[in-house]
């Protein structure tokens, strides 16, 4: 990708690496054996890359009407799943045709119901330790027992409804000994309760949240451990892993606009910003990059962008060779909530260009 990065006709631009990115999906694909793997849009809707998972991933969670529309407009025939909370009227009315609806709560269930038939899981939030987690879906996500409880009196009035398994996505940035020690709780607690209420062949989404580490962008997530620890939970079992699938594959790339000292600090100032690249802001965490045209000892700089706000950086004390303006560097790892999750218009400079890399 370096050589290509170097000759662009213009910066700042994503480029994606499909070809990487296929090779990645076919192997996570591989080691999850019977597990159906669904891919989580949000992390990365990109149609591109949307129709480059397609082949390698059993369908692809939406979390919007927004998402299904696209996802249905991109890949016609591929199987969804739509969950989130707050769904609203517009959304329910789409979502009773998808394949699997992750219901939210008893009076999502009863709005649902009057809509006719609809394949259901019901989205569990169960009071599991979540240790090293990065993120924790407490709060709104999901239901608790009493509400779970609920819902299966409402699905006992109402045959339309076709109540499939269970939904858990708790948490999220947790590696795969840990995800799977809480896949066996959720199973443990789950299939019993579908049992008893009359769902013979029970479906476990287990969610998504596989850990990626920025400050280690050679290290992957254990599919193979994780695949195999799965295919023993005695259910049709499904993940829907967003960051892990896409993280790496792309890269944002810039060039040097300014180099300057202030008050004993050198600063990087980039083209574009992190209303292009968001994912360090969010994450706390420094964006890691590659210089591709400098190279020599490190001294310390913090790269920023164009952004008048002291948040705009992309990576903090972080050592560099001697750079001058036109120097490029590719902040790596900014494939997966990257994009899509920034505030384009803020200050209104130039939209990035899109490179698509097919090997
Ligand atoms: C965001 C989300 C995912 C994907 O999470 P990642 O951390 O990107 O793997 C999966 N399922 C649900 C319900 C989500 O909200």
């Amino acid at each position: 990708m370096n050589e290509h990065a170097t000759r662009l006709d213009s910066y700042p631009a994503y480029i994606y690496d499909l070809a990487g990115l296929k090779s990645h999906a076919a192997s996570i694909r591989a080691a999850l054996g019977p597990t159906e793997l669904f891919y989580a849009a949000k992390a990365n809707p990109d149609a591109e890359i949307l129709r480059t998972l397609a082949p390698h991933v059993d369908g692809i969670e939406v979390s919007s009407g927004g998402e299904l529309t696209h996802v249905r407009k991109t890949l016609p025939k591929i199987r969804t799943a739509f969950g989130g909370p707050g769904k609203t009227a517009e959304e329910l009315a789409l979502a009773h045709r998808v394949d699997r609806i992750h219901v939210e709560s008893p009076s999502e269930l009863a709005r649902l119901a009057a809509l006719g038939s609809s394949n259901i899981l019901l989205r569990a939030n169960l009071p599991l330790k979540t240790p090293n987690a990065a993120l924790t879906m407490s709060g709104p996500f999901g239901m608790d027992e009493d509400a779970l409880n609920e819902c299966a009196y409402l699905l006992a009035d109402h045959p339309q409804l076709t109540l499939h398994g269970v939904h858990a996505h708790l948490a999220s940035g947790m590696d795969a000994r840990t995800m799977l020690k809480l896949a066996y709780r959720i199973a443990e607690w789950a299939l019993p309760w579908l049992k008893d209420h009359g769902v013979d062949n029970p479906e476990l989404n287990v969610g998504g949240g596989m850990a990626v580490d920025y400050s280690r962008p050679q290290t992957r997530f254990d599919w193979e451990t994780y695949g195999a620890g799965l295919s023993l939970i005695p259910a049709k079992v499904r993940v829907e892993p967003g960051r892990s699938m896409t993280a790496y594959h792309g890269w944002y790339v810039t060039d040097v606009l300014d180099v300057k000292t202030t008050h004993g600090e050198t600063y990087i100032i980039l083209r574009g910003g992190t209303h292009h690249l968001r994912t360090p802001v969010t994450k706390g965490h420094n964006q890691p990059f590659k210089v591709l045209t400098a190279s020599g000892i490190g001294s310390p700089a913090t790269l920023v962008g164009q952004l008048c706000t002291p948040k705009d950086v992309f990576a903090r004390n972080v050592l560099v060779p001697p750079l001058t303006p036109g120097d490029i560097i590719a902040f790596t790892m900014a494939g997966a909530y990257a994009w899509n999750i920034s505030h384009h218009d803020f200050l209104m400079h130039p939209k990035p260009s899109f490179v698509y890399w097919e090997g």
